[in-house]
């Protein structure tokens, strides 16, 4: 046992242009991967939910690479408080630290939707 979580990659609809997700510790590259797998603690807090994907990731096309919404625009996603959101969700949510997801992509083939 690897300890990885195996998950199909036909499960995420991630974008075209979307980087492959890099290795465990790796920095962040916004592969979106762990958030499409399933909502991170404030994720679930903030949508009620505990399945993926989170309705907070947003892609950005410029960037080619997803966001955290409750970073990157937290206006759409709460209705109160969002300035302290954008204070306070990097900490949270563990931004710009290397990537934290043991999410394991079991399909040579990605099944992805287009871009734009
Ligand atoms: S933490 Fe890892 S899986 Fe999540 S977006 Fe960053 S690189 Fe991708
Ligand atoms: S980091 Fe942001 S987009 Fe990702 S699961 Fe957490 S709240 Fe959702």
């Amino acid at each position: 046992m690897s300890g990885k979580r195996a998950l199909p990659i036909a499960r995420l609809e991630l974008e075209a242009e979307a980087p492959d997700k890099p290795a465990l510790g790796a920095p962040c590259n916004g592969c979106g991967v762990c958030c499409m797998a399933e909502p991170c603690p404030l994720g679930i807090l903030v949508t009620r939910t505990t399945t993926g994907p989170c309705a907070c990731l947003e892609w950005s096309a410029p960037e080619r690479r997803y966001r955290c919404g409750l970073i990157a625009h937290p206006e759409r996603h709460v209705r109160i408080g969002a300035s302290m959101l954008a204070r306070w969700a990097p900490r949270f949510v563990s931004a710009g630290r290397g990537c934290d997801s043991d999410v394991e992509i079991t399909t040579a083939e990605p099944s992805r939707v287009s871009g734009g």
